[in-house]
């Protein structure tokens, strides 16, 4: 399947022309000319990089930067005429993966496109499919963020941290139980309800969670 390149750039003709040299590269565009719209999009687009125009009208390039990636690890290369941007745009609060000074040869930017596609294909290869941060109380499946209640993160941790181990409802409970005292059966069962429907959100047509029927809940992904 080929990847899905979205294209946020205000001045007319150059989205067009990149548009142009991104789909004859083989690659599917879709194209945003003002910062707000691109930033509702963003979420359905299910791009597999974006090209981002540091200044547009409505929401500039850089918020849009840093609002998708506290959620997604998407690549993103940016787009600027400052070259003293260039710095702030790839440090660690804004998150950019790449950048093109304007103005600039669309062909340098198919290639850097190429280019970062390649990497993140083989990082993906490479990277486990559940990521578990403890410190920050994150955990995110294929490199997507899941949105998570305390209890949700605390019975997923654990049952990630031992992938195949089955958990008794009365281990999940004790584990939930540790952020609050009210926490009955009936409830590790809709906990895992939701984990489950986030989960297959997040990677679709997987189970991760399995009912070991007796016995309780075993995590592999
Ligand atoms: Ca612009």
């Amino acid at each position: 399947m080929s990847a899905h390149i979205v294209i946020v750039e205000d001045e007319p003709e150059l989205a067009a022309l990149v548009a142009d040299y991104v789909r004859a590269a083989g690659y599917s565009a879709a194209v945003f000319h003002d910062g707000g719209a691109a930033l509702d999009a963003i979420p359905h687009e299910n791009a597999d990089l974006l090209v981002l125009d540091l200044m547009l009208p409505g929401v500039d390039g850089l918020t849009i930067c840093k609002t998708v990636r506290a959620t997604s690890n998407v690549p993103i290369v940016m787009v600027t005429a400052r070259v003293e941007e260039v710095d702030r745009l790839l440090g660690l609060d804004a998150g950019a993966d790449d950048y093109l000074c304007k103005p600039f040869s669309p062909r340098e930017l198919v290639a850097r496109i190429r280019a970062i596609l390649r990497r993140a294909q083989a990082s993906s290869a490479s990277a486990p499919p559940i990521q578990v941060d403890t410190a920050a109380r994150r955990i995110r499946v294929h490199g997507q963020q899941l949105d998570l209640t305390p209890t949700e993160f605390t019975i997923l941790a654990a049952m990630a941290a031992h992938p195949g181990q089955v958990f008794s409802r009365a281990r999940l409970l004790d584990l939930a139980n540790g952020d609050s005292l009210d926490v009955t059966d009936r409830a590790i069962d809709s906990h895992i309800k939701n984990l489950r429907r986030k989960l297959s959100a997040a990677a679709p047509g997987v189970e991760a969670i399995h009912s070991i029927y007796g016995l309780g809940y075993r995590f592999d992904l």
